[in-house]
């Protein structure tokens, strides 16, 4: 098994800014841990993070947020990429959509990814989606991801269990 572990949106917009939350908070630390124990194993951590330019379909939606340049686009400090770990943007949901974010891993060889970060029910749901069609294996350590409730947590990870067969697990069962 080839594991990488995939970081979305851990940025300052959604975790303190305008769209951020405290629930956002409790994740980082686990996350952290979870990266130095892949690190430590040579598991390779990638990022994605939102990016837009005006124009993106998903700002009508939501507003304008984490506009290319703005400072709320930065991954939150706890969190700071290594040198030579890449950060790839997005402007939709998924994290494969325009990224270059396949080719990456295909030449990693990954097959199975280790999804943290946020929200729960639409970046990292609709990113464990795309893995799927795609042929990935997927897990999601259930204290590495969050949203906005613990009922839109529970179900979102119901689901991608049920629809992709990803494996949710506490971040302590992940053994690189
Ligand atoms: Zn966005």
């Amino acid at each position: 098994m080839r594991w990488i572990v995939l970081v979305v949106d851990m940025i300052e917009e959604f975790v303190t800014g305008r769209l951020g939350d405290p629930r956002m908070l409790e994740v980082v630390s686990p996350i952290r841990r979870l990266l130095d124990r892949a690190r430590e194993a040579g598991v390779p951590v990638v990022y994605v993070r939102d990016c837009h330019r005006m124009g993106d379909p998903e700002l009508d939606i939501m507003g304008d947020h984490a506009m290319e340049g703005s400072d709320q686009c930065g991954i939150v400090p706890e969190l700071e990429p290594l040198a030579g770990e890449p950060v790839f943007e997005k402007s939709v949901y998924t994290a494969f959509y325009g990224t270059g974010l396949d080719e990456y891993l295909d030449g990693l060889g990954a097959d199975t990814l280790i999804l943290t970060g946020q929200l729960t029910e639409v970046c990292i749901r609709h990113t464990a989606a795309d893995a799927f069609y795609r042929g990935y294996r997927t897990v999601v350590p259930n204290d590495c991801v969050q949203t906005m409730t613990d009922d839109i947590q529970t179900r979102a990870l119901q689901e991608m269990m049920a629809l992709y067969g990803t494996s949710i697990v506490p971040s302590s069962e992940v053994t690189f």
